[in-house]
């Protein structure tokens, strides 16, 4: 992967200050890994920044999209995983903005079901599925979803994601995911102060009524309202305290050391799981092996990336796969060691969630 052709090397000195790829970096084949020795496997590919919700730790009402031709088409999101594969990704997941609004996300997933990828997943608000589609997308190769809920209230959920929606709309989702197959499903909640921290041992009882795992997560700065305060971050222990007040959690032995969550089983052996997910009290940068590409084809290393690196004018330029690859292992090279959210100098990314692809 040591090609130097002038199209890359033009690209890299505009866009990256990075050191230059190590020699060793470089001749490894079927391996991404950063300058910290983390082996990266785990793509988060956004198929559009476009959404049926503006869910306030995420996207404001005033939030502008970007422009159409400015996303990637389906073959350049195609042509960008196949690059990602040869180089070792075996984990995808499809994401956005609301990845079900994408027109062509069964023509995507049929070809992503024809890749050598170990694990296909998506993350939804779950609002537009239907089991008809669902079961499309499972014969496709999606093997599993990732639903958002952030409130077990209808009321708070309309509020929290400035739409026409309730609670019955993810129990339908989750119905439909069962029936299917697209299982196991994990469910998100985007833990708030003030806002749905009084429902944490009510997400208990709804992973164990729909044997689901319910994923409780640390607000990030990364809604493009730029509302984040730390005091609206509720804290993994603050969540394990108000759970294990009602029902007693262990935590599981097979912890997946790349899994961005802890995870736990309840001790009476009912069914279902909580995962929380500390990016902000406990950050596991560490074990990180992930990589995102969004919809308009920017690399971002981490996701709390200052500096992107552009696919779009390589793929509207005639490199060839040599050249996208030699790009892409050059980015990951520079991945950071870890973001500084807690740090006095911490820069919010330009990007919300949304535009980047949770
Ligand atoms: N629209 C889909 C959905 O909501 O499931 C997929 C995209 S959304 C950006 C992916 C995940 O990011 C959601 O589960 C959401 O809860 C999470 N998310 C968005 N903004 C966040 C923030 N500021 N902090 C933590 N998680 C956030
Ligand atoms: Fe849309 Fe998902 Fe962001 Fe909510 S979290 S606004 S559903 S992209």
């Amino acid at each position: 992967m040591t090609i130097a052709l002038p199209i890359i090397t033009s690209a890299l000195a505009e866009q990256s200050s990075a050191p230059p790829v190590a020699p060793a970096q470089a001749n490894r084949v079927g391996e991404l890994f950063d300058s910290h020795g983390r082996v990266i496997h785990d793509l988060r590919l956004s198929v559009t920044d476009r959404c049926n919700f503006r869910c306030r730790y995420c996207m404001d009402p005033d939030y502008s999209y970007m422009p159409k031709m400015e996303l990637l088409s389906l073959e350049e999101y195609l042509r960008v995983v196949r690059v990602c594969v040869s180089l070792g990704i075996s984990k995808i997941r499809v994401t956005g903005g609301e990845p079900t609004l994408y027109p062509e996300l069964l023509e995507l997933l049929e070809a992503l079901g024809k890749m050598p990828i170990k694990d296909i997943a998506m993350t939804t608000n779950g609002s537009l599925m239907t089991e008809r589609q669902a079961r499309a997308w499972r014969t496709a190769g999606l093997d599993r979803i990732t639903l958002s809920l952030d409130s077990l209230r209808d009321d708070r959920v309309a509020h929290i994601t400035r739409a026409k929606t309730g609670l019955q709309s993810t129990i339908n989702a989750i119905r439909i995911a069962q029936a299917v197959g697209l299982t196991p499903i994990k469910v998100n909640a985007v833990i708030m102060r003030g806002v749905n921290d009084d429902e944490l041992a009510d997400f208990a009882d709804f992973a164990r009524e729909h044997k689901i795992d319910m994923r409780l997560i640390e607000f990030m700065p990364l809604d493009s309202g730029r509302a984040w305060d730390r005091s609206a971050v509720v804290s993994a222990d603050e969540m394990l305290d108000a759970i294990n007040a009602r029902h007693e959690l262990v935590q599981l032995d097979k912890h997946d050391p790349h899994s961005p969550s802890l995870n736990f089983g309840f001790a009476d052996g009912a069914p279902g799981r909580i995962g929380i997910i500390a990016s902000v009290t406990r950050p596991f940068c560490g074990a990180c092996s992930r990589l995102r590409v969004t919809a308009d084809g920017k690399i971002r290393p981490c996701l709390f990336s200052l500096k992107e690196w552009d696919l779009r004018p390589l793929l509207r330029s005639g490199a060839s796969d040599d050249d996208l690859g030699a790009f892409v292992v050059d980015a990951v090279w520079t991945k950071q060691k870890g973001h500084s959210i807690n740090a006095a100098d911490f820069v919010q990314p330009d990007r919300a969630m949304s535009a980047i692809g949770g």
